[in-house]
């Protein structure tokens, strides 16, 4: 089989589907590789670093002789149409986002694996892009968080007097949460966070963060939390509210799958809070968990600075694209069998309810 990788198109995307490790991988199980001549260059992975596999400037013709074609967004709808019948694309395909992209793939009969479709199985832990990228933007929303604050985040003790370390409050315990967590910690914050799965408190606790109790526990589906009752949400606001009078910095992470972002802080919040205070709020892309939040901005409201940062997981995207190679290259593993040939085992939970459409069918 044929497994193409070309340049990315989005705007501000800097990761990459294949790495050169995943390359040779690839070229491992007697797979051919096409690259786009500069696909990896923005992940810093150069031309030449993808040893045996064929580079190409026929962006065209990698797209239509593809039997796979990896990527992290999807490529235009009228590339996706000149697609072969059959073939597979994967990545985040973002299915709920473009219904004219899921036609195009329906159309075309392709093969479609929306990656943020694997299901949360201890199997799937190797494939899971959602985790591997959710890690690094809770790093990154940190790192943004301490460079807006106008503070230090640890204690100093200096011949100019005693620095308090700054207390930072991080909304939701999921991937990006833990790990932001994890890294204002590393720079020496006093960390709280909150979700309303109350599994997390120990989680929190084990990162060295202190668990804000805010009486509200709503534990979902699947190890997911469920949307709040009107009652709850109501009870959440009031408590955060008095206690947001003392944060410094927060970092919201918080999200509800297949929903927009639950809006958490509000702007009477936002207005309760000491001036050089600081938001970074990452669920931006879905919305924000910040009323105040504008997508891909900052703005100081009254001295309080809230920044939407958009696509975290892109500036680090060498690591981030490192891990999100390895989740493809382990999902597509899956579909090659040992002479190098595409099967889909459709009695496999993975692939099954991975795929979004197949021979001209959209799945549910
Ligand atoms: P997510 O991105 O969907 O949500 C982030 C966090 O926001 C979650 O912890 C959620 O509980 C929280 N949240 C939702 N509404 C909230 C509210 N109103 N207030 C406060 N917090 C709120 O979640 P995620 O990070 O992708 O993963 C969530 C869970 O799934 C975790 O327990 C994780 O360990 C588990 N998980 C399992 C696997 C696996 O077994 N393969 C893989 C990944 C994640």
């Amino acid at each position: 089989v044929t497994v193409a990788f070309v340049r990315e198109t989005a705007r501000g995307e800097r990761r990459a589907a294949l790495s050169p490790e995943t390359c040779k991988k690839l070229l491992a199980l007697k797979v051919r590789v096409l690259i786009e001549r500069g696909a990896g260059v923005p992940a810093s992975f150069p031309d030449d670093s993808y040893v045996g596999a064929e580079i190409s400037d026929d962006r065209a013709r990698l797209i239509a002789d593809a039997d796979v074609l990896v990527c992290v967004q999807a490529p235009a709808n009228a590339e996706l149409a000149t697609m072969k019948a059959g073939a597979v694309l994967m990545g985040l395909l973002a299915p709920h986002a473009d219904a004219a992209r899921v036609d195009a793939l329906v159309a075309g009969k392709v093969s479609a694996f929306p990656l943020e479709r694997l299901p949360r199985t201890t199997r799937a832990q190797a494939m899971d892009v959602l985790s591997s990228q959710a890690g690094m933007a809770g790093y990154k929303a940190v790192l943004i968080a301490a460079q807006l604050a106008p503070r230090f985040f640890p204690m100093l003790t200096t011949a100019a007097g005693t620095i308090r370390p700054s207390k930072v409050l991080i909304v939701g315990a999921g991937v990006a949460g833990l790990q932001a967590i994890a890294t204002a910690r590393r720079l020496g914050a006093q960390v709280e966070g909150f979700d309303v799965r109350p599994e997390t408190r120990e989680q929190i606790e084990s990162l060295g963060g202190k668990f804000l109790d805010l009486g509200v526990s709503a534990a979902g589906e699947g190890g997911y939390a469920r949307q709040l009752t009107d009652e709850e949400r109501a009870e959440q606001q009031r408590r955060l509210a008095e206690h947001l009078k003392n944060v410094d910095v927060i970092v919201t992470t918080a999200a509800v799958p297949g929903r927009p972002a639950p809006k958490i802080i509000t702007a009477a919040m936002v207005s309760g809070m000491k001036p050089g205070s600081v938001i970074v709020d990452l669920a931006a892309e879905t919305g924000g968990n910040c009323e105040l939040t504008q997508p891909g901005e900052t703005i100081d409201s009254a001295g309080v600075t809230v920044a939407g940062p958009l696509n975290l997981a892109s500036m680090g995207a060498l690591h981030a694209s490192e891990m999100y190679a390895r989740n493809v290259y382990n999902f597509l593993s899956l579909m090659i069998d040992k002479e190098g040939a595409l099967v889909l085992d459709w009695d496999d939970e993975l692939i099954a309810k991975t795929c979004l459409a197949h021979a001209g069918e959209k799945k549910a």
